[in-house]
């Protein structure tokens, strides 16, 4: 009797989106690129992160799309 191996489904369900993603935009204040950790695990989310290079207050809006699974980030600057 040939021995039957059994491989069925097995249990990988290694999570497609990663909690924490980076993405680059641009400072709204100085124009230079920066490389930001968002955490992706939140659908919608503003926060202010300080430019790191001209230490301005950027507030970031971080929104996720679960059908494209990406995530956007809009950067603007906190002029009122
Ligand atoms: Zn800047």
């Amino acid at each position: 009797m040939p021995v039957a191996i059994l491989s069925g489904p097995a249990t990988h369900r290694s999570p497609l989106i990663h909690s924490m993603d980076t993405q680059t935009i641009t400072c709204p204040y100085c124009g230079e690129p920066l490389t930001i950790a968002i955490d992706v695990s939140v659908r919608r989310q503003e926060y202010i992160e300080d430019c790191q290079i001209c230490c301005r207050p950027i507030t970031l809006t971080v929104e996720r799309d679960d059908d494209a699974d990406t995530a956007y980030v809009e950067a603007r600057s906190e002029d009122t």
